[in-house]
């Protein structure tokens, strides 16, 4: 694999402070607000609504006899909503009215006409004044949607489970040079299988992880993980294939990468010229300044470095020139079109002359049709992988593949599907 020059400082930190630094405002509030004011409707419907709330709750308290009984719980409702939809001051009003409501006014018991021991009273009176000071102070801390965030626990936690109980795995997808057939390496990619049988999809997983911070275990196991099989594979016969491994943005630039990094090339023996890191945009976005360190570290040691889904997102030269890339992965969404679109296909050209200029390797992602592959093909890319070529697999089915191909004709027809691996478990998410 050629390697990409690199120099210069760091490009991006501009874009990140004029617009992609972390927004902060409350979000939550913001989505509370947004289908009011898509209807046209002023905050006159948000108080009403509190009130109609605290009503309900104080009617139902009385109706069921007095409190304290379970129907007081309502109470939070209102307090939580004032505070995420008009701020702390709303919220701590909300606490103060309900706890009035719920205190002196109500009796401990309706028929009886006993009153509440005040110190219960002024028990709820302070919870209810904090819950209203959490939640705007929860709502400021994230700008996610609730929901998002209570999804992102629950995959938090069933994932992490997972992981220790070694049900996350790795399945390889053949990287073909597009000349010959000949399968050069494979990608590792994360394959969550659960205890029902089902594959969850990385594309969700992985992007839950990178928020909770639980991709740091999961992609030193990855890494680890293909290491271990890169290391295989360099033993067994024929030329050692090269393995990528795609790291994320949150894992790069985490301050225990590199060591675990090199730990891991040591454990494992393998020739770091084998292995490749498959970086994305976002990833030397997120921190250029620490991201340029560790990848120029990496490439030092010997690593490729591959810039993945190259074409789409904060698609930026800068990087090309300040990151030394020596794999540049066209985007399976321009592959998609590059047999069917002529502006796709003038694209991909001029991505591909590009990364000729710059001495980088193009590898072609998403290959369905052998029409697409035909057109790779003619315009100079170098490699390529897709279902065509082999859909992503449990690593015994690939090494057959390195195997046969090692020894196969150099110049069989890569038009013709080029690995036949193995029928995929009907479970997998790889299935055709
Ligand atoms: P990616 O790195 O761009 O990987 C390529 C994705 O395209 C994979 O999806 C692969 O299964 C799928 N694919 C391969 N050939 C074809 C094809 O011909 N057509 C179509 N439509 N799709 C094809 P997958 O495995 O679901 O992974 C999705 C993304 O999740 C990956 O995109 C990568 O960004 C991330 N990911 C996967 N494994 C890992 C991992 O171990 N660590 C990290 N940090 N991210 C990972
Ligand atoms: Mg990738
Ligand atoms: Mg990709």
């Amino acid at each position: 694999m050629r390697r990409g020059g690199g120099g210069g400082g760091p490009h991006g930190g501009g874009k990140e402070a004029s617009g992609l630094s972390r927004d902060r405002r409350p979000v939550v509030l913001a989505s509370f607000r947004r289908p009011f004011r898509r209807l046209g409707l002023s905050d006159a419907l948000g108080f009403g609504l509190i009130a109609t709330m605290v009503a309900a709750t104080t009617t139902t308290v009385y109706a069921l006899g007095g409190a304290p009984n379970t129907a007081v719980h309502g109470f939070y409702f209102p307090i939580i909503y004032a505070a995420l939809r008009f701020g702390r001051r709303a919220g701590v009003l909300t606490a103060l009215v309900a706890a009035t409501l719920s205190g002196p006014l109500m009796p401990l018991d309706v028929a009886a006409g006993t009153s509440q021991p005040i110190e219960a009273w002024a028990v709820r009176l302070v919870f209810f004044v904090l819950i209203a000071f959490a939640v705007h102070w929860l709502a400021r801390q994230d700008p996610r949607p609730l929901e998002e965030m209570l999804r992102d626990s629950a995959t938090h936690f069933r994932l992490r489970g997972a992981l220790a109980r070694n049900e996350v795995t790795a399945h390889y997808q053949p990287i073909a040079d597009l000349n010959t057939g000949q399968v050069v390496g494979a990608e590792s990619l994360c394959r969550w299988a659960d205890r029902a049988g089902g594959y969850h999809s990385p594309a969700q997983f992985i992007p839950a992880a990178e928020r909770t911070g639980l991709v740091i275990p999961l992609g030193q196991h990855m890494l680890t993980t293909a290491l271990d099989q890169a290391a295989r594979w360099a033993r067994g016969p024929g030329p050692a294939p090269m393995v990528t491994i795609n790291v994320s943005a949150v894992q790069l630039t985490h301050p225990s990468f590199l060591p675990d990094l090199v730990t891991a090339l040591g454990v494992h023996q393998v020739r770091p010229e084998l292995v490749c890191l498959e970086i994305t945009e976002t990833a030397l976005i997120r921190d250029p300044h620490q991201a340029v360190r560790v990848v120029r570290a990496a490439h030092d040691l010997g690593l490729l470095i591959a810039l993945d889904d190259f074409g789409i997102g904060y698609s930026s030269l800068a990087y090309l020139r300040d990151f030394p890339i020596d794999i540049i992965k066209i985007d399976q969404s321009f592959v998609a079109e590059v047999d069917c679109d002529p502006k796709t296909n003038s694209l991909v050209m001029a991505i591909i002359e590009m990364a000729k200029a710059l001495g980088a390797t193009t590898i072609a992602e998403g290959i369905e049709r052998p029409s697409q592959l035909e057109s790779l093909r003619s315009l100079g890319c170098d490699l390529g992988q897709g279902w065509h070529l082999g859909r992503p697999a449990p690593p015994e089915q690939i090494t057959s593949s390195f195997a046969r191909l090692a020894v196969g004709p150099k110049d069989r027809d890569p038009t013709a599907t080029a690995l036949a691996s193995p029928p995929p478990d009907p479970s997998s998410p790889d299935r055709p």
